[in-house]
């Protein structure tokens, strides 16, 4: 039988149960469970795709090449890493930084569900088609889908590109980053007039 998540009410607790999943075969292949890190009462909560090779190693999200970029453009709205959390749809790395598979997803989505519960932050910021597509149900892809805020279960939600994204396709991409984050910074900072009724 699985473990009722929505009774456990600590993040530590949270990332305990976590380390010890078994419920794909993603866990046959890591290093570590990245169950997330930052803030636990942040105001913005990002969800990324999967661990790669060094977060594996590391036991931490965002530590690569992605992660230096992200943390770069978030210093640019004045966010830093200590501020935020950071989680990825699935927990595991995929082997050769495949794509996770849907059953992966399926698996572990149900850990992503309560560290948005339990943080309770005002905004999640997606980041790319994986965690854009399984918080908003969509299948329309991050190009069509990005560029302003949702209303999301009480929240606001930005999808924006992944920074992989950034890294293969330059200036354009990270600006278009920028842009959305600029709406990230409105929000918090209590100007609302980007807001699209989901
Ligand atoms: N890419 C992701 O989506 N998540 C990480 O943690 C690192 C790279």
């Amino acid at each position: 039988m699985t473990l009722d998540l929505s009774t456990i009410e600590s993040l530590d607790e949270l990332g305990a149960i976590a380390a010890g999943c078994a419920a794909c075969d993603l866990a046959q292949g890591r290093t570590n469970v990245v169950f997330g890190a930052g803030s636990k009462d942040a105001d913005v909560l990002i969800v990324g795709e999967a661990p790669g090779q060094q977060e594996d190693e590391m036991g931490l999200p965002f530590v690569g090449r992605s992660g230096q970029l992200l943390i770069k453009l978030l210093g640019e709205i004045e966010l830093q890493r200590e501020d935020v959390y950071i989680a990825n749809v699935v927990k595991c790395r995929p082997p050769g930084n495949r794509d996770p598979r849907p059953d992966e997803i399926d698996a572990c989505k149900r850990y992503l569900k309560r560290q948005i519960e339990i943080i309770d932050p005002t905004v999640v910021i997606t980041l790319g088609n994986f965690s854009t597509k399984l918080l908003l149900v969509t299948t329309t892809g991050i190009t069509r889908m990005r560029g302003r805020a949702y209303e999301w279960w009480g929240r606001f939600l930005v999808p924006t590109f992944h920074p992989a994204a950034a890294l293969r396709g330059g200036e354009r991409v990270a600006n278009d980053i920028r842009a959305d984050l600029a709406i990230v910074r409105n929000i918090i900072d209590g100007s609302l007039e980007y807001i699209d009724e989901h």
